[in-house]
Formats: structure tokens, sequence, C-alpha cells
């Protein structure tokens, strides 16, 4: 129902010679394109203003990976959604699975570099999934209705929040959920939704998890799949280009 969003999402890939996949990725997108399917390309945040500079009135927007929930200070090493904002951010992603088990973020802590994200203009991009073992032992749905319970803050907007679906298990490895399996969590996802906003049916909800060119039609076809959040095949032009290229 809502417009198509692909983003992709580089992880921590990237040198300043990658500007040149970012204009291919520029001159790919063209008005036929555009008028079909938003781009978001989330570079890590040493390139975000580069980036920004590049795609600067091009309809391709530039957005972060994570950020702190504090405004400003002594947090060595952190960004602030401010400063991402400041850098030509316009999203930024939060409660990554990577950032969830390898930097042992909560929900509640999502949820509050949500509440950070919108104070600074940005549209938060929330990242929930299961994993193998939750999936294998049935839990999936009811893993995941939680962590939307407590990441999403109350009073969520369908223009500043997008919720990307990515099973832990089909991250980085070629495995991805049945059609039938994605349909049912993202049906469920907007339900939950529904209990903290108004707006449940306006979000986008997107999938995430080995999106490739080879696969995509089906996951992306799917009911309620708004988009895809990609990762390994966001990096280069041809790849991005082709997935965006089936809406
Ligand atoms: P892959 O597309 O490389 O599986 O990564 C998915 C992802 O984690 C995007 O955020």
């Amino acid at each position: 129902a809502s417009r198509p969003l692909v983003a992709g999402n580089w992880k921590m890939n990237g040198m300043r010679h990658a500007g040149a996949e970012l204009l291919a990725m520029v001159e790919g997108y063209d008005s036929a394109l555009a008028a079909r399917v938003d781009l978001l390309v989330c570079p890590p945040a040493t390139l975000l203003a580069q980036f920004a500079a590049t795609a600067a009135e091009t309809g391709i927007a530039i957005g972060a990976q994570d950020c702190h929930s504090a405004t400003a200070g002594a947090f060595t090493g952190d960004l602030s959604a401010e400063m991402l904002a400041d850098a030509g951010a316009s999203h930024v992603i939060v409660g990554h699975s990577e950032r969830r088990t390898l930097h042992q973020e909560s929900d509640a802590l999502v949820k509050a570099k949500v509440e950070a994200a919108w104070r600074a203009g940005l549209v938060a991009i929330v990242c929930v999934g299961e994993s193998e073992a939750e999936r294998r032992s049935g839990a999936a749905l009811e893993v995941v209705a939680a962590q939307i319970r407590g990441s999403v803050p109350q009073g969520a907007r369908g223009d500043r929040l997008i919720v990307a679906y990515e099973p832990i298990w089909a991250i980085g490895t070629g495995l991805v959920p049945t059609v039938a399996d994605v349909e049912d969590m993202h049906g469920t996802i907007r339900r939950v939704l529904g209990e903290v906003s108004g707006e449940a049916a306006a979000m986008r909800l997107l999938y995430g998890g080995s999106v490739k060119p080879e696969n995509c039609d089906a996951l992306l076809s799917a009911r309620d799949v708004d988009g895809a959040l990609v990762g390994g095949a966001s990096l280069k032009a041809a790849d991005f280009l082709a997935i965006a290229n089936i809406y």
C-alpha cells in the first residue's frame, strides 16, 4: 500500500572510493525508477557527509546505522542523532541484530534511540527478528511482538517510523524464510504496531536477510512487505538497482 523503499545497510564496509558505487546508483535511479520506489543508502558514519553531498537533489536518501540516545556529552566514540542529521542523514537504523547481539542493546535502549532520532528530525528504522532457535521452537511471532512492544515508543507516526523484520538466521547466510512465514510475521508486526500507533496501516515494513536480485521478487511481493533492508547486495550498484527494479 505504501510507496516501497529499498534501503541498503553497508555495515562496516566502504572506503572513500566507494563514492563511485554511489554515483553509479545515482545514475541508475532514473525518473522512471524514482516514480516507483524510494532508495536509501546507509554507509558507515565516516562516509555520511560525502554521500549526502553526492546524493543531494537526486532523490536518494542517506542514513546512518546507529545513534546514541543523548544529544551530546562524554560518550567517547559515540555519535548523536543530531550529529548524524548535521552530516546529512535523514534516516537512522536502530536496534539492528548485530547491535543487539554484539553490543548488548536492549529493547529499552533501542526505544531511547528511536526517541533520539525523532528529536533530531530523523526517520528511525527499527530492526527486529528472531534467532534460529526461537524460530525452531515456534516462538518467532511472540519474540518479535515483544521486541516491537519494547522498542517502539507510543505515538509512533508513519512518516517517522519504519520497521525492518530481519530474521537473524537469514542475515548473511543465503537462507530466507518462506513467503507464508514473512506474511505471518509482517501481519503480526502491523497488528502490534496498532497497539502503539493509530497509523500502523501507513507504516512501511521492510524485509531484510539475504535479499538478492535472484530471490527478491517473491519476498518483496509478499503481503504487508513494503520494501527491503539489504546488506551485502547493497554494496554493488548493479545488485542494489536490480532489487529496486523489481518494483
Ligand atoms: P544481508 O543482506 O547481507 O543478509 O544483510 C541483511 C542485513 O542485516 C541488513 O540490515
